[in-house]
């Protein structure tokens, strides 16, 4: 029996988080010189994985999403998600990447059975990207993709996070270069989330602001009609091309939300801004066994209230959401931390 929070949400879509390091250093996720780590004795295990999200599929998970930090760097993934791709009950399965390491590790996770992946892709200029990331890492991530593209994924997904300034130039050539690797594009609002410590509302792109300078390139834009719980809204060009935006920030989905996280050192955070969450490590650790888990991640489950992107939208005072100070001794207030 599935299990529903205060508003009816259900339990219904988990992001893993399998590590906090990440391989770049994007401007609006980590964009500071140093960062505290999680310990490497608390992050979990497979199996420890594995029992958790038995009890998230025995209470109405059927979504699961790896992420991180960068999930590849995760040793032995593959292995993961054999475990995971065997549950009958998990209908969609997928992973978040910013394709870095992909080319090298794409067969063994299509071997695996991983069926969708999404890359994280804001740019298609070299300067861009290496002011962007810290990285002068686009031809990987675009080998990456195009592997992926290649690979008889059910879906390759490219994410892009759209910021004034930067990359608000270029939504008609993600386009098309998605569309050339039949690939569909999602835009991301910046969202000031923790970590996100040079966040502006000056810097949000909205996703009317997108839908018009898209239109003016291709002419008229429909909606697509679907009722889902995806966070992303979807459109179709003239030509039948759909494309996705993502409006966390200036039209949250809250309402609908059925997603909650789990980071990589096993805390579990039922919205995306929420201040603290539920450590299931020391009670999987101590032998409180299945029941207990079960008992303990429902109970919590149905008394979630947050709508955290509303509550955000409603406050007056818009400035970034959380001080470095605080992030420093607080690494779990952290987007990479947290999985995105
Ligand atoms: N490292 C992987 C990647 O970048 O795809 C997975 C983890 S990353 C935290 C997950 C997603 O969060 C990425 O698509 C990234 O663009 C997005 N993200 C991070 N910070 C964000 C922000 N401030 N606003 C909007 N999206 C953000
Ligand atoms: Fe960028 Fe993802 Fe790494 Fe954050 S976790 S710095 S979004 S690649
Ligand atoms: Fe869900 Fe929280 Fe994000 Fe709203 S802010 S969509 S409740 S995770």
């Amino acid at each position: 029996m599935g299990v529903e929070d205060r508003f009816g949400r259900p339990l219904a879509n988990l992001r893993l988080s399998v590590t906090d390091r990440c391989t770049l250093r994007c401007q609006y996720c980590m964009p500071e010189r140093d960062y505290v780590w999680l310990p490497r004795a608390d992050i979990l295990t497979f199996e420890e994985i594995e029992t958790l999200v038995d009890v998230f599929i025995s209470l109405g998970t059927t979504k699961v999403r790896l992420t991180g930090g960068e999930p590849l760097l995760r040793k032995d993934l593959p292995d993961l998600i054999q475990l995971l791709s065997r549950k009958q009950t998990l209908t969609d399965l997928a992973l978040t990447t910013n394709g870095i390491l992909l080319a090298e590790q794409v067969s063994a996770l299509r071997r695996a059975g991983l069926p969708r992946i999404t890359v994280s892709l804001d740019t298609l200029h070299a300067d861009r990207f290496q002011a962007l990331t810290r990285f002068d890492s686009l031809p990987a991530v675009r080998r990456g993709l195009e592997a992926a593209t290649r690979a008889g994924f059910d879906s390759v997904k490219i994410d892009t996070v759209v910021i004034r300034g930067v990359n608000d130039d270029e939504l008609v050539d993600m386009l098309e270069y998605g569309r050339s690797l039949g690939a569909e594009v999602r835009f991301i609002e910046y969202m000031d989330v923790g970590g996100a410590t040079r966040w502006s509302m000056a810097d949000v792109v909205s996703r009317q602001e997108m839908l018009q300078s898209l239109s003016a390139h291709y002419g008229p834009i429909a909606p697509v009609d679907e009722r889902t719980t995806a966070p992303a809204d979807r459109f179709t060009l003239s030509d039948g091309t759909v494309f996705g935006i993502i409006s966390s920030t200036t039209e949250p989905f809250c309402e609908r939300c059925d997603r909650s996280r789990l980071t990589a050192d096993g805390v579990w955070y039922r919205c995306l801004y929420a201040r603290s969450g539920t450590d299931l490590r020391e009670p999987l650790r101590a032998g409180v066994g299945v029941d207990g888990l079960r008992q303990l991640i429902g109970n919590t489950w149905q008394t979630r209230d947050d709508r955290g992107a509303e509550d955000r939208l409603a406050s007056k005072d818009r400035s970034r959401l959380i001080p470095v100070e605080t992030l420093q001794s607080q690494p779990h207030l952290e987007m990479h931390t947290r999985g995105g």
